[in-house]
């Protein structure tokens, strides 16, 4: 899908509000993704079809730190049918194909599962995390809220298959 969908934009609440938790007031209960999927919080989303989505991190590791969810809300990759894991890894590899002409060709894929493996939010999705050359943000003790104006150059330049 193209750029155009990327609308509501992210808005200034959606930043420092929204992390880590923050909920719904319907649908799966207290789940920040399933907000997304549902308009209810805005997302800057790079990419959508019938059964996934893929949008920014609103922390980012590094520049186009993008995080890629099935629809279908469930917690761990094995919650969720297998017809929506095959979408996810289509959705991931498109994910993959844009950040590799776009971006970068280096970057990591992550997929945390469970508390003790630093998954915070309880829905499943796969971290894409360009990497440029440039330290190891993963040291990083702080990672800085995506702004309005790097997170539109980035949805330009992602957005479009
Ligand atoms: P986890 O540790 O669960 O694998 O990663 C969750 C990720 O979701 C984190 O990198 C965090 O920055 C991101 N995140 C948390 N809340 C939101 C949100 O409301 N919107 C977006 N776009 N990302 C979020
Ligand atoms: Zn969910």
């Amino acid at each position: 899908m193209g750029a155009g969908q990327f609308a509501p934009s992210l808005k200034s609440g959606g930043v420092s509000g929204a992390g880590m938790g923050s909920s719904a007031t319907s649908g799966e209960a207290k789940c920040v993704f399933c907000d997304i999927v549902a308009r209810r919080s805005p997302a800057w989303i790079v990419n959508e079809d019938e059964s996934t989505m893929a949008f920014l991190d609103i922390f980012p590791f590094t520049r186009g730190h993008l995080l890629v969810i099935p629809k279908r809300h469930g917690a761990r990759l094995t919650d969720i049918p297998f017809d929506d894991q095959m979408a996810l890894i289509r959705s991931l590899d498109e994910i993959c194909r844009r950040v590799e002409r776009r971006l970068t060709p280096h970057y990591n894929i992550s997929l945390n599962t469970g508390a003790n493996a630093g998954q915070i939010v309880m829905h499943v999705h796969f971290h894409v995390i360009p990497r440029y050359g440039v330290g190891n943000p993963f040291r990083a003790t702080s990672r800085a809220p995506l702004t309005d104006p790097d997170a539109r150059a980035v949805v330009a330049e992602l957005a479009a298959p």
